[in-house]
Formats: C-alpha cells, structure tokens, sequence
C-alpha cells in the first residue's frame, strides 16, 4: 500500500525522527534515563527489603550499599539488546547459558556480606562483573575469578573501561579460590555448588564471612552464610531459598 503525507506531515515526522536520533546519540540524555530507572530499581529493591523478602539481619540495607547500587551503571553490564531492561528486577541473560542476577539478589547478598571499606573481596563467578563492581565500591580491593574465558575477558575490558582500578580478574575454577591473594575478609560464590569448596574455606580470614548457594543445580537452593571467628570455628546458617546456575568445573 501507498502512503502519501502532506508536507507538514512529512516535515513533522522528519523532526520527530531527527528528536530521537539527538536523543540516542546525545550521551547526557541517555544517561539521565538511565539514571531514573537506577533510582526505581533502587526503590523496587527497598519495597521487596520492606516486604521482608530475604531475611536479612536488619530493617534496611546499608546507605553504603544504596549509594553503590546508584553508582555502577548495570545497562553496560548487559548485552546492548537489553540495556532498556537491565534495571528491571530480575536476571538477564549474558550469554554463554549464563546470567547478570537479579537486583534484589545482588543488593541483599552484598548487605550480608557487610564488608568494610579496607576489606580484600573475593567473589567466584564473575559473569558481566556487575556484582564485583558494586562489591568494589565498597572495598579496598576486589578480586573475582570466572570459568569462562569469553565472559571473563569481556568483564576485564568492560570493567577496565568503566574506570573501575580495584577489581583484579582471573579465569579459572574458582572452587579453588585465589590463594595468592588469599586470605579474604568476605568471600561471595554466585554460582550454586553441591557442597562448600574447602579451598574457600581455608582461604577465609578468621572473623570473615562468605555466602555460597547449596543445593543441587536442577532445584532451588539455600543461601548459606559461613562465619569464621576469630579462633578459626567455622558456623554455618540457611538464610534463604535461592536460584542460581550451577558451579561448574572438574573439582
Ligand atoms: N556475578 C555475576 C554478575 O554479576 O553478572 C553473575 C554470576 S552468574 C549467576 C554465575 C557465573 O559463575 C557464570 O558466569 C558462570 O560461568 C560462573 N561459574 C560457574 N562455575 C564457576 C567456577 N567453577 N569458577 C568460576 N566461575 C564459575
């Protein structure tokens, strides 16, 4: 079928286009969008914390957590087709079978973690290397190990572009942890393991935390969280039902 406008129509469409053009390719613009939808994502988040989904140990998540949740700019985290949906609540696919985590996910187990601003962080399961980039607003340094290659040198190059200078990454099985760095004050696995990685363990300061999903890869499984006080006993306590893709490896 033949559509025929009149002029003013065609010159109004011109402008319209011309508008949307400017506004994809205006940085300033697409940022400011991006920062409101951070700000609702924070909010969706707070609302769920206030419903009292995840059994956290306090009413609120920490202000230090907020501030870094509005700092680390998720839609370069995933891939450019979804960036209209990265501050939705809920997991996105990165490729590779693999997923950016939820939100919600990402805010509470970093508030559990409770990490202090001259702590060492080790997280196993890079992904995007979004989680390690909130993590790393609030550390002195963080490390983060990832199985694999594509997704890791893709979150060194990203992260390497955002600025981020206290993120080290390495490519490997992180069921064994990084014991060149090691010990760690916090350790955060997320990806679900059968069982928790003794290496993790050992490489757990005296007083550290670390959260790990257990359970088996085909079902939901437990968020554990794993105290070690400062004589070197290790505790362990269920927090919540969680969904996360498996550990992968030979171990
Ligand atoms: N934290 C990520 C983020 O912010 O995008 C999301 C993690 S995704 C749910 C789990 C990741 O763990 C995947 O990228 C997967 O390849 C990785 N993984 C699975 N088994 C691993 C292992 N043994 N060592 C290191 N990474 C592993």
């Amino acid at each position: 079928m033949y559509l025929s406008l009149s002029l003013p129509n065609q010159l109004f469409l011109t402008g319209l286009a011309s508008l949307f053009l400017f506004f994809l390719s205006n940085p300033t613009i697409a940022e400011d969008s991006y920062a409101a939808k951070r700000t609702a994502m924070i909010q969706a988040i707070e609302a769920d914390v206030r419903a009292g989904y995840g059994n956290l140990e306090k009413d609120d998540l920490d202000e230090n957590i907020i501030n870094a949740l509005g700092k680390v700019p998720r839609h370069e985290f995933v891939p450019k087709g979804l960036q209209s949906s990265a501050y939705e609540n809920r997991p996105l696919p990165i490729g590779h079978g693999q997923t950016i985590s939820q939100p919600y996910i990402v805010a509470i187990m970093t508030n559990l973690l409770k990490v202090g601003k001259n702590d060492r962080v080790l997280e196993i399961g890079t992904g995007s290397g979004y989680q390690i980039a909130v993590l790393s607003e609030l550390v002195k340094k963080a490390y983060s190990i990832e199985i694999i290659a594509p997704l890791g040198k893709q979150a060194k190059a990203r992260l390497e572009q955002l600025g981020y200078e206290n993120i080290e990454l390495k490519i490997g099985d992180g069921y064994y942890g990084w014991e060149e760095h090691a010990p760690f004050d916090a350790i955060m696995v997320t990806a679900a393991a059968s069982h928790i990685p003794p290496p993790l363990i050992k490489q757990l300061k005296p007083g550290g935390r670390m959260l790990i999903p257990v359970g088996s890869r085909f079902a939901i499984q437990e968020l554990l969280l794993i105290e070690k006080s400062e004589h070197g006993e290790v505790s362990t306590r269920q927090l919540l039902p969680v969904a996360f893709v498996p550990l992968t490896g030979k171990h």
